[in-house]
């Protein structure tokens, strides 16, 4: 018989399995609380609990913790995770340390089965999604590293790591119900942040859904042509679609929408570019972070020119839109978006 994954366990299913065993429901809760809380890598960690129901456990389950098999730290404090899987897969997360806070980027799946070329992940095939509890052990990993190095707990989580979040829309979810319930990290919705290529149809799901999450849209151009050359899985998602979906999720959430944006020279550089983007913002509130082009190859795509920044500033804030200028972090260590591929 082949061991169950403890995690894939709800708490009343662990309640009703210590019950069937003749034991006490709440034992249940307890062995619920070193699984998520306290974070516990083996049954043998779970000191206030009898060794007979430590081997029973032993028997039926295994714990398939994600291990941290490398650690690099950048020379500006960013720390990146190689972390190894239960069957020895490996994806990587990135813990972002600044003044006022420390963001966990977190993966959702390993490799990805978008296209965008611009994106060192999508050369790596995707091979499977990953689990919620495999997303939560990297959240859980970073949080005790950013107490260890900077005395703090984690305050915010990206899923901007490895992988597509909406193609992996149930462990997601799950894992955020994890991250923000009492027994997991009890943090906020509100500082965490979903990125997503732009899937309109999983975008009205989690409308529907009424996440208390923010969004983040990969956008890069708001230009058809353009955004279909740079990210070719789009042709199958018209903006107009993208549009209605952000509008169905505006009315739903009352939750403004961020626009990541890369200017790349020659592609998405010239005023045209920057009026449709305008044009893209007026449709719901939100904010635009435009974030430094991180090179991964020969050298097709390049960053744009600081004058073309200035002029995407200068007309955004002209036309009353929100606009941050996003510095890349870890690039010396291949932290930084669009660099986790797995090298090391
Ligand atoms: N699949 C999701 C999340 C992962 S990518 C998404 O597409 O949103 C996280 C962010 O990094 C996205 O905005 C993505 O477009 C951006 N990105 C990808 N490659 C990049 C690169 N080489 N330089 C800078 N940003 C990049």
């Amino acid at each position: 018989m082949s061991k169950k994954d403890i995690r894939a366990l709800t708490k009343d299913q662990l309640r009703d399995f210590f019950v069937s065993q003749g034991d006490k429901a709440f034992r249940g809760n307890q062995v619920y609380e070193w699984l998520w809380s306290k974070s516990a890598h083996k049954f043998e960690d779970m000191t206030n609990i009898s060794k007979k129901t430590r081997e029973i456990l032993e028997e039926n389950f295994v714990i398939n913790h994600i291990e941290v098999d490398n650690m690099q730290r950048s020379s500006d404090g960013t720390v990146k995770n190689a972390v190894k899987l239960h069957d020895g897969l490996i994806v990587e997360s990135v813990l972002i340390p600044t003044e006022s806070r420390t963001t966990a980027c977190v993966s959702s799946q390993v490799g990805c089965s978008l296209d965008c070329e611009f994106c060192a992940t999508a050369r790596l095939k995707r091979m499977r999604n990953l689990n919620a509890d495999e997303i939560f052990d990297q959240v859980s990993a970073i949080n005790q590293e950013s107490l260890l190095y900077y005395n703090h707990k984690l305050s915010n989580i990206v899923y901007m790591g490895m992988g597509e979040p909406l193609m992996n829309y149930n462990n997601v979810i799950k894992s955020i119900e994890k991250i923000t319930s009492e027994e997991g990290l009890g943090m906020s919705p509100k500082r965490i942040t979903v990125s997503t290529s732009g899937l309109p149809k999983m975008i009205k799901k989690l409308a529907d859904d009424e996440v208390k999450f923010n969004l983040a849209v990969s956008l890069h151009s708001a230009i058809e042509e353009t955004r279909n050359k740079i990210m070719p899985f789009s042709k199958n998602f018209p903006l107009t679609d993208l549009r209605e979906s952000l509008e169905y999720w505006y009315n739903k959430t009352n939750s403004r929408v961020t626009y990541e944006y890369v200017i790349w020279k020659d592609i998405n550089d010239k005023q045209e570019d920057i009026n449709a983007l305008v044009k893209f913002c007026s449709y719901i509130p939100c904010k635009v972070n435009l974030i430094e082009y991180n090179p991964i190859d020969d050298g097709e795509y390049q960053q744009a020119s600081s004058k073309a920044t200035d002029a995407y500033m200068h007309t955004l804030e002209k036309n009353g839109i929100v606009v941050n200028v996003r510095r890349s972090r870890g690039k010396d260590i291949d932290a930084a978006c669009g660099q986790l591929a797995n090298k090391s």
